[in-house]
């Protein structure tokens, strides 16, 4: 981290972050232009400058501008090109870049600075354009409230107004306000985020603040917004930790005391890749939640499902999974038919994630070929041999395919000489 002190401010080296690539830097410098031959000050906010201080690898591109961020976006548009979604509502657009540009991210975001006032606890905020000082006041945490200025001899200063940099090196996570988890309880979960990804702590005046009167509030929120914040968690590298921490902060009990614990035997689960043999790729998100309830009872996962806004897959995998573990114990000694016949109702998904918690290896055996085995008789062999159409044929088939993977047919002239005693 390099910054360079003067009288009035603090600049960053932008020029020389070793997060930055000369292309991002480069994008930078375009934007800052404009901005200063626009007379509108833009500039860069949030996780970056946090991220900066952090000396993190840059994931996004924020950019604040006081004055109308679409007409600012749709002046980048024109002078350099790539396409422009806008948000009227919000004032907000989105600037996906010229392909030219060759660029990581490929979008970046633009935002009206502005003041937000919560009118109900844990409603969306009403929203008024304003300074970036309002703007960097709306936001959760100090560490996330500073900016980098961009346009013209302003390239690289640094606004802390509320001492985010002092934070950062204290390594402390501190909410605006009083009311801030009242506002918006979805800010608990980003604060356990940071705090377990950057090995921070709540400062103890927001630690109080997770308490009855905002949990109150949290119990409100609608299941979609929850589930939109336990997906962010899985996204996360320490996500069972984070999950840890929320249950230790009461979070759990605030949705329902039945909620589980996520089984600690399954913390390395998630981090593993499927082997290639298994022929496709988990979603570390939908996996995070199949390995969190697949201890517990279906009426729970079902009553989970609903609270959390659960997409009908992943209702349907976190169900099968649960019930399948239940039938483990059944299963151990059947025949590769039997297990096939079981495992083909349920998600691919929810096989693998029984399989990563179990080691049964009869799941990795349906994984990586049970489930591929086909029959070389087809139903047009049925017909050329004159069968009637009808439900017959499926039954045929049925214990052809049990045959070959059972391994009481080898060969295709053994499997000849099965359907001639099948018919
Ligand atoms: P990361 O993506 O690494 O978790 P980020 O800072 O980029 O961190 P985003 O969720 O993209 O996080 O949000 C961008 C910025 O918007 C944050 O840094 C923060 O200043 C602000 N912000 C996001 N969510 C909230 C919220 N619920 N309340 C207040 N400010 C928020």
């Amino acid at each position: 981290m390099t910054t360079h002190k003067n009288t009035h401010n603090i600049k960053l080296e932008l020029e020389n972050a070793r997060i930055l690539s000369s292309r991002q830097l480069a994008l930078l410098r375009k934007i800052a232009s404009l901005s200063e031959s626009l007379h509108i000050p833009a500039y860069l906010v949030g996780g970056f400058v946090r991220d900066y201080f952090l000396e993190k690898q840059v994931n996004d591109l924020d950019i604040v501008v006081e004055g109308d961020a679409i007409e600012f976006g749709e002046s980048l548009v024109k002078k350099y090109g790539g396409k422009l979604t806008p948000h009227t509502k919000f004032r907000t657009a989105i600037w996906n870049l010229p392909s030219s540009f060759i660029i990581y991210p490929s979008s970046l975001d633009l935002i009206t600075a502005r003041n937000e006032i919560y009118k109900t606890p844990g409603a969306l905020p009403t929203i008024k354009p304003s300074t970036i000082d309002d703007d960097l006041r709306r936001r959760d945490f100090t560490i996330n409230a500073m900016a980098v200025r961009l346009d013209g001899d302003h390239f690289g200063e640094l606004l802390d107004p509320l001492n985010g940099q002092d934070d950062l090196e204290k390594k402390l996570i501190r909410v605006l306000h009083s009311r801030s988890f009242i506002d918006d309880p979805t800010r608990i979960f980003r604060a356990v985020r940071y705090a377990v990804r950057y090995s921070f702590i709540l400062h103890p005046s927001s630690f109080i603040l997770v308490n009855p009167e905002s949990f109150a509030v949290l119990k409100t929120l609608s299941g979609e917004r929850i589930r939109h914040e336990f997906d962010l968690i899985f996204e996360e590298e320490k996500s069972v930790r984070m999950l840890a921490h929320l249950h230790e902060l009461g979070v759990f009990d605030v949705f329902n005391p039945s909620l589980p614990k996520f089984n600690n035997k399954y913390s390395n689960l998630l981090d593993a890749s499927a082997p290639a043999e298994f022929g496709f790729s988990a979603n570390r998100i939908t996996l995070g939640y199949l390995l969190w309830f697949m201890d517990s009872p279906a009426d729970v996962v079902e009553f989970f499902s609903k609270r959390f806004d659960f997409t009908s897959e992943l209702r349907e995998a976190a169900l099968a999974v649960a019930q399948l573990k239940n039938d483990l114990a059944s299963l151990t000694d059947a025949k590769p038919s039997k297990w096939t016949m079981r495992l083909e109702k349920v998600p691919l998904i929810s096989v693998y994630a029984l399989w990563l918690a179990s080691n049964q290896p009869a799941l990795k055996d349906f994984l990586v070929n049970w489930r591929h085995v086909k029959t070389t008789i087809t139903g047009d062999d049925l017909k050329a041999r004159g069968i009637p159409t009808g439900p017959r044929y499926k039954e045929i088939l049925f214990q052809l395919r049990s045959a070959w993977l059972d391994g009481d047919v080898k060969n295709d002239k053994e499997e000849e000489e099965l359907l001639n005693t099948l018919l």
